[in-house]
């Protein structure tokens, strides 16, 4: 199947301050994360037929140019089924339908289908293309939020959770795509695509690790646990580690490795 990607320039804390769109299948396309308007994605999507419209999660910088592109294409727009209203909110674009896990969605070129893939955000989803026919070029996963090639995407309460990331990555480790599209930086492909999602688990587990031992160590309140859990200098980024030191506590809690009230953290 046809993979198009186009890298749009958008307002995100990614390092790299660009989105992926990418144009999955054709005559027609699926159109995912059209996060801002470019003049190559008007472009791209000019050129082809694009049939459908979706995103693998509702932050801004996935959706924000989803009302342009729907009304251009005039595409079938989809959200997840149970987030429709806030599909709405976040795009200014009421759905026409709703997919869930395994949902195929029909191109020209074969179904593209919707994998769950939650913890970044509760609604995220991935989007795997088949190959060609011939399967030479084998299969793509459009991913999202889910992973990046080099370091790593932010599970920040209230809305991340760790527990659903680590599940999705480990599913999609054991689905073992040949080419993972994020939506920030390059594709990762071949054997670097389970080593990723590998490096990643191991890179969540790491801090898990941190947090727990910081919290057996005295430390009470997320400032003084983030102090512990991370060595580097946190000034530029301080409330997303405290946020993300909270997704740890709120995982760390459910496995009773930690107590937790949302305020003060102690051993069990
Ligand atoms: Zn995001």
């Amino acid at each position: 199947m046809p993979v198009t990607t186009v890298s749009v320039p958008v307002e995100t804390r990614a390092s790299t301050g660009e989105t992926t769109a990418c144009l999955l299948g054709a005559e027609p396309a699926v159109l995912v994360d059209p996060g801002a308007a470019s003049d190559p994605l008007d472009e791209a999507v000019a050129g082809r037929e694009v049939g459908h419209l979706a995103v693998t999660h509702h932050h801004p910088d996935h959706v924000g140019a989803v009302e342009r592109y729907a009304a251009r294409t005039g595409a079938t727009v989809w959200a997840r089924v149970g987030r429709a209203d806030a599909f709405a909110a976040a795009t200014g674009v009421t759905p026409d339908r709703t997919f869930a896990d395994g949902t195929a969605i029909p191109t020209g070129s074969g179904p593209v289908r919707v994998v769950d893939t939650p913890g970044h955000a509760p609604e995220h989803v991935a989007f795997a293309s088949p190959g060609s026919p011939d399967a030479l070029d084998g299969w793509t996963l459009a991913c999202g939020d889910l992973a990046v090639a080099d370091g790593s995407v932010a599970v920040a309460a209230p809305e991340g959770d760790l527990r659903a990331y680590l599940t999705s990555l480990r599913r999609v480790h054991a689905m073992a795509p040949d080419r993972l599209v994020p939506a920030h930086g390059p594709a990762v492909e071949g054997e670097d695509v389970r080593a990723t999602l590998r490096r990643l688990v191991a890179h969540r587990l790491d801090r898990e690790r941190r947090v727990r031992a910081a919290v057996e160590g005295g430390a009470e309140t997320v400032t003084a646990v983030c102090d512990r859990a991370y060595e580097t200098d946190l000034s530029r980024v301080r409330d997303l580690a405290e946020a993300t030191v909270r997704a740890h506590l709120e995982k760390l809690a459910v496995e009773d490795h930690v107590r937790w009230d949302g305020q003060r953290a102690s051993p069990p």
